[in-house]
């Protein structure tokens, strides 16, 4: 029979208990039994409320204390040899995320497309791996004890090995015999225990995969099946397309397939679907908070059903439910109308559950589950909040993305009007947003100060932070973002067309969340979002103060995005209102101004096909925000960290007068790229690592400047820290700057 099933449930907890605990434990104030018991409180709950909303399939070791790549890792007894000192297995597996002072972490990096951060497995030549299964068959256990019979979920060998890093020249993907014992242990172990299916996770089949790739899942797959329990693999964050064949055609007892992401996939899929397979349908997306649609869903349900029949079916959200917050009815703050278009992890549950009753007993069983749907999307579809004509028709409007003049022209009259020395210096906007400003933020907050009082204070944090820059002799000031909690939610929350939650948690990494707004509707700028800080710090100076803006991609990037018009839509929309802000700026008499862009590189798709046309409008957007200003005055923009060599193109065409990257940490290296493509414009390379709080000497600094200065014409260079400071204390602040404008000083003699 059909059955309702789900891939992974979020593991922070309704109100990030696992957060607290880990933090606590961390700076032990509580003990490794509290954070024990924290875990299998939540574990407890989590499956508890999946089978109370009818789930039947739940997931079990979907729990992490940190992450799951790096719990597979221990699992296959691949954790670096620098850990080994480390004799307690709780300590040195947070050591392996968090690093101790002797080893550093290991590295983090971004999971697929989400914004949820992994621990990349660190592997070599010779590799030997171990299996300790004991945390997949505790959990397992732990459940079977409440009375629930689990599936235990793990990442596949193909993904683990994909998402691996070696030293240069080594392919992890060679490890695959020496890891494939370690998997059949543990698949056979969870069989003893009495395991009828394992969920395995290969989300790699989505991607663009090479010869090596796909001949390493035919091998792992054919040594695996014999030993384990029924192997569900599944696939999500997109289209199997090219790799269909190869996933179809594993000896395995069922394929889960995304079908919210690609709906298209679903006819190709069943024509290759072996005959025994199950075919679990991801009909629910894990990766966004809107209602689902229910009569569509129940319509690729039918379709699925109708070819292979009830007894090979699984009904289920299109990923893991990690990537979206846990309870709407947390949510007291949102009105009832926006309430009614949202679905956090609970809800999407219940929706599974009603698709599967609805396919089982026939729609009347789930009558009023899908009739709520139903006119939530109507109401939805009619609604004046979201559709507004005079945004759309401004949308819809052609605008030209060029500037007046050629770069070589406006660097003209903007050296004539900034005259900035060689090497200048800045930096990236933002300075420490202390305690003091957090606390001050939560009074007005709390009503316990009014808006006079918190503008006084940051007027004055503001002031003197503009006396600090004078007084180090930087080129070009900023004011610092104290009024900003987050460079996102700042805009978001003076635009029209977002939502905020108070408790839409959703884990970035380890114990760190986010709360990204919601974009439900069509966007519009109100009235000005900045023009009152940066005026009054330029009132207190008479050198140039840059503007802060954070960019339309970013925006979109970092929100949960409308899913009713193309994300090249609503970002356009955002373009325009960041647009208005520059053009206000600029009036204000503000002649220079930062528009961020650190995460055009991550909303690249997962298929290189696709990037093109990403790409296309990505920088179309950033290039309408900064179109309309006169060539005199300077459009800069930041980009963090991010690989850049096969997005040269695209940097380019953004064509902003000055752009800054973080290249401290890499010495340097991402500036090739830069050199190799022979970057047109001026660039500043970070010379100073602000994500630690050592402080770098002047002969340190130095040297980079130096190697940027070897690879880029100086007269190009800009001088800056890596990112924003808003994490960093004041003295090193002041210590670091200090050096910074020393070290531009020096250069500036030498050339
Ligand atoms: N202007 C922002 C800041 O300085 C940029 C932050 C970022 O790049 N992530 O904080
Ligand atoms: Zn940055």
């Amino acid at each position: 029979m059909t059955r309702s099933a789900n891939l992974g449930f979020p593991r922070i907890g309704a109100h990030r208990e696992l957060k607290k605990a880990l933090e606590s434990y961390w700076k032990g104030e509580t003990d490794a039994a509290v954070l024990l018991e924290t875990g299998r409180e939540l574990r407890a709950r989590h499956w508890r409320q999946q089978r109370e909303a009818g789930i039947e399939i739940v997931p079990s070791n979907d729990f992490s204390f940190y992450d799951h790549m790096l719990d597979m890792t221990v699992a296959l007894g691949a954790v670096p040899e620098r850990f080994a000192r480390t004799a307690d297995p709780l300590e040195r597996y947070f050591a392996c995320a968090r690093g101790t002072s002797e080893a550093p972490a290991m590295e983090m990096t971004k999971w697929f497309d989400t914004n949820y951060h992994y621990i990349v497995p660190e592997l070599h030549e010779g590799q030997r791996f171990a299996l300790s299964a004991s945390k997949a068959l505790d959990e397992f256990r732990e459940a079977r004890e409440l009375g629930i019979e689990t599936r235990p979920v793990i990442v596949g060998p193909v993904t683990w090995l994909s998402l691996a890093k070696g030293e240069a020249g080594f392919d992890p993907l060679t490890l695959l015999d020496a890891v494939l014992p370690a998997y059949a242990d543990l698949l056979s172990a969870l069989k003893a225990e009495g395991a009828e299916w394992v969920q395995v996770d290969e989300p790699v089949l989505v991607l663009d995969l090479s010869e090596a790739q796909k001949a390493a899942f035919a091998r792992a797959y054919a040594a695996l099946a014999p030993v384990a329990p029924n192997i569900l693999v599944a696939t999500y964050f997109g289209a199997l397309l090219d790799n269909l064949e190869l996933a179809a055609s594993l000896p395995v007892a069922g394929l889960h397939i995304d079908l919210v992401r690609a709906p298209e996939q679903l006819v190709p899929v069943l024509d290759a679907l072996g005959p025994q397979m199950v075919l679990s349908v991801g009909v629910v997306d894990g990766r966004n908070i809107w209602r689902t649609d229910l009569d569509a869903a129940f319509a690729l349900v039918g379709k699925a059903w109708d070819r292979i029949g009830p007894g090979r079916l699984e009904i289920a959200p299109s990923s893991s439910l990690l990537h979206t917050p846990v309870d709407l009815d947390e949510e007291t703050g949102l009105d009832a109308e926006l309430k009614s278009w949202l679905a956090f992890s609970r809800q999407k549950l219940d929706e599974v559950a009603a698709l599967a009753s609805a396919i089982k007993r026939g729609r009347g069983a789930a009558k009023a589950a899908f009739e709520a749907s139903a006119a939530a999307l109507a109401a939805h579809k009619a609604s004046p909040r979201i559709h507004r004509r005079e945004v759309e028709a401004r949308t819809a409007e052609p605008v030209e993305l060029a500037r007046s003049s050629p770069f070589p022209e406006r660097r003209k009259v903007q050296r004539a009007r900034l005259r900035l020395p060689a090497f200048p210096t800045t930096t990236i906007g933002s300075f420490p947003q202390t305690r003091a400003v957090r606390e001050k933020r939560a009074a007005l907050r709390k009503g316990i100060i009014d808006t006079a009082a918190y503008e006084r204070f940051l007027e004055e944090e503001t002031a003197a932070a503009v006396r600090l820059q004078e007084r180090l002799g930087l080129d070009v000031l900023v004011h610092g973002e104290f009024e900003r909690n987050d460079m996102v939610e700042y805009f978001g929350e003076q635009l029209d067309g977002f939502a905020f939650t108070r408790n839409g948690w959703v884990q970035s990494y380890g114990s760190r969340c986010v709360k990204p707004p919601i974009i439900y509707g069509d966007v519009s700028r109100p009235a000005p979002m900045t023009v009152r800080w940066s005026a009054y710090a330029a009132s207190l100076t008479d050198r140039p103060m840059k503007g802060m803006l954070t960019g339309p991609v970013t925006i979109l990037q970092w929100s949960f995005v409308r899913v009713d018009q193309p994300r090249s839509e609503t970002c356009r929309q955002i373009a325009l209102a960041i647009r208005d802000e520059v053009l206000d700026l600029e009036a204000a008499g503000i002649g220079i101004v930062q528009i961020d862009e650190p995460a055009l590189r991550e909303g690249l798709p997962l298929r290189r096909g696709d990037w093109e046309a990403y790409l296309s409008w990505a920088v179309d957007c950033f290039r309408l925000t900064a179109s309309g200003v006169a060539d005199g005055t300077q459009i800069h923009t930041h980009m963090c960290y991010a690989q850049f060599e096969d997005i040269m193109q695209a940097i380019v065409r953004m064509d902003a007068d000055v752009i800054s990257i973080e290249t401290s940490r890499s010495h340097m290296h991402l500036l090739e790229a830069f050199r190799d493509f022979r970057y047109p414009n001026e660039i500043g390379p970070g010379i100073w690592d602000i994500h630690s709080p050592r402080v770098p000497g002047r002969i340190e600094m130095e040297a980079l400047l130096r190697k940027a200065a070897a690879a880029i014409p100086p007269d190009q260079l800009w001088v800056n820290p890596d990112c924003g400071l808003k994490t960093r204390g004041w003295p090193e602040v002041e210590a670091c700057l200090a050096n910074l404008v020393e070290t531009a000083r020096r250069m500036r003699e030498m050339v």
